[in-house]
This record gives C-alpha cells, sequence and structure tokens, in this order.
C-alpha cells in the first residue's frame, strides 16, 4: 500500500452495515451491493467516480460572456474538467437576479466549445428539461428541488448525468431515495452532492456535513462529490471545506468561482477570485498524494506540473501530523 495513504475504502465497503440495509431500504438499487458495483459517470472526456478526483468550477450565475470566458479558460488551465453556472437561478428573493435562461445557456456552450470543459447547470423546472439538456452535458438538480420528483423523473428521462444536490433540512436517507428515483426512471447516471444542511448552528451558512461523504461512499455505488461553496458561505473556508472533502473520498468538488467576486451578482461572498482558486488547486494536492501517487500524478499532469519530490515529502509530514 502507498505509504502514508489515507486507507479509503478503494471501492467501499465489500458488505454495507445490516442496520444501513435497513435505513436505506427504499434505496435499494442505490446500495452498494455484490450486484451493484461502483458507477462510473462519463461526461466528454471525464470520468466521474472512477477513482480520480474531478473539480467543477465556475459562477454562481452566468452573468457575461466575459465573465464566463475568463472564468472557464481560468479553472482549466489550473486544473478543473467542468465548468459550472447558473443560468436559471433558484434565489431566497424574489426580487434577486433570476438568471439569464436561454441566454446564459448559450454562453455556457461557447465556453465549452472554446475550452473543451463539459458544462453543469441547474434545471429548476420540468418545463425546461428538454432546453437545458439540449445545452448541458449534466444537469443539476439543487437543493430547494431535491424532492421534487416530477422534476426528477422530466430529468432522468432527459438520459443527461443528474447532479443531485441535497436538501438543506434532507437526511441521507432522503436524499438516496431520491437518487432512487432517478434511477427508477432509466438513468443510471447519478452524481450525489453534499453541499451542508441546516443546523442549530448559525455562524456559517450551513453545516457542513462531512460524515454524510464518508457514509455514502460506504453504503453507494455513485459518485459523491462536496460543495464547499454553499457548505460555507464564506471564500476564507472554502479550501479548508475541499481539503476535507478530499480527506473524506469525495469523488470531486464544484466551486463557485467568479473573476471579481465583490461584484457577482450572486454569492460573491462564497465565491473565489482566480489566486484563490489556484491556492486552493494546490493545496489539495499534499491530500490527493494521500490518496495514491495514480491519482496525484494524473491531477499535476492536468495542471501541468511535473511531479517533484518535495511533493513526496509533503505526503511525510502530514503523515505525521495526522
Ligand atoms: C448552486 O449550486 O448554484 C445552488 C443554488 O446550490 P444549492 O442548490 O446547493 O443551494
Ligand atoms: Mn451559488
Amino acid at each position: 500500500m502507498w505509504p502514508g495513504s489515507l486507507r479509503l475504502p478503494r471501492n467501499g465497503a465489500h458488505k454495507v452495515r445490516q442496520d444501513w440495509h435497513e435505513q436505506f431500504a427504499e434505496s435499494p438499487d442505490v446500495l452498494r451491493s455484490s450486484r451493484l458495483r461502483q458507477t462510473v459517470v462519463r461526461v466528454l472526456d471525464v470520468e466521474i467516480g472512477g477513482g480520480g478526483f474531478v473539480t467543477m468550477a465556475g459562477p454562481c450565475s452566468v452573468e457575461t460572456e466575459f465573465q464566463v470566458m475568463a472564468t472557464a479558460n481560468h479553472v482549466r488551465r489550473a486544473g478543473a474538467r467542468i465548468l459550472r453556472g447558473g443560468a436559471f437561478k433558484p434565489r431566497s428573493s424574489p426580487y434577486s437576479f433570476q438568471g439569464h435562461g436561454l441566454e446564459g445557456l448559450k454562453m455556457l456552450a461557447h465556453a465549452r466549445q472554446e475550452t473543451g470543459l463539459a458544462i453543469v447547470t441547474e434545471v429548476m423546472s420540468e418545463d425546461d428539461v428538454p432546453l437545458v439538456a439540449e445545452y448541458a452535458d449534466i444537469l443539476q438538480i439543487g437543493s430547494r428541488n431535491m424532492e421534487n420528483y416530477a422534476l426528477l423523473e422530466a430529468a432522468a428521462r432527459s438520459g443527461r448525468p443528474i447532479l443531485l444536490k441535497r436538501g438543506m433540512v434532507a437526511t441521507i436517507a432522503d436524499l438516496l431515495r431520491s437518487a432512487q428515483v432517478v434511477l427508477d426512471n432509466g438513468n443510471p447516471n447519478v452524481i450525489l452532492c453534499e453541499r451542508g444542511i441546516r443546523t442549530f448552528e448559525t455562524a456559517l451558512r450551513n453545516t457542513f456535513d462531512v460524515a454524510a461523504i464518508a457514509l455514502i461512499k460506504q453504503v453507494s455505488h455513485l459518485p459523491i462529490i462536496a460543495d464547499p461553496s454553499h457548505a460555507a458561505g464564506a471564500s476564507e473556508l472554502v479550501p479548508a471545506l475541499a481539503r476535507i472533502a478530499v480527506a473524506a473520498g469525495a469523488d470531486g468538488i464544484i466551486v463557485e468561482v467568479h473573476p471579481k467576486p465583490e461584484e457577482a451578482w450572486s454569492d460573491g461572498e462564497q465565491s473565489l477570485d482566480f489566486d484563490a482558486f489556484d491556492a486552493m488547486m494546490e493545496s489539495l494536492e499534499p491530500y490527493l498524494a494521500l490518496r495514491g501517487p495514480a491519482l496525484h500524478e494524473r491531477q499535476l499532469a492536468r495542471r501541468g506540473v511535473a511531479l517533484r519530490p518535495r511533493q513526496a515529502a509533503g505526503v511525510h509530514a502530514l503523515e505525521a501530523v495526522g
């Protein structure tokens, strides 16, 4: 075994604990079993759940052509594989910016054409599914819609992979049940997302339930990623939560990035600027190295960085602390 490995279960536990089986009994096809091995979701040339670590990054909302293109180019160079950005925005206030709709989708498609990044974007209503599916590579179901079964069914039937975000007050069983609805509608390509939940704690926007990631890696064959941006609500904390997600075994992260967060039309306070994004990506490296040399090398190659002995030394420093 790779020295200093986090000893994450490579493909989850071979057996799911009996009490978890009972607790998640309503989502039988989501649970790992001898019949159901790890799901790998393939989008363009990206694999999610195949043992690699995938970074999805981009603005909260699609604002302007310049904002999308500048962000797409930057995050691609820093190692992201998928561009995020909302064209249809669920907002807490009905008076806030609701997204550019079709114009936003077109900007995202243009960014894909220019950068080769795959696109993930939210679909909020069943009526919009055909339109969003025409432009997006992955359909995002937002937290506020996790239990909107009509939307889940329509999105599932589009045939596009689904990024299913955990509802703000949803239990892990609720999340897995919604994933089961997508599978029941003939779509096996579900990526789960832990994005923080509401608890009695109010210091942060949400409480990052990192144990949910570790648990889901054990019980489910579906990939799970983390959204440190919505979990933290504050850009200063996003890199730390991203590192925790790597250590917990997440298959990737989805992060909000903006050229000028202070001017963002939504979620500027939790968006990273380009320098902060680069620093975060670099800071993930020793944690990725703990997950295995192959994963680390792949990540570095994507960023155009050659593996240096110093990085291996970083692994041992972490091992001593951990
Ligand atoms: C988003 O990712 O843009 C978003 C609105 O997130 P959530 O649904 O998790 O609140
Ligand atoms: Mn947002």
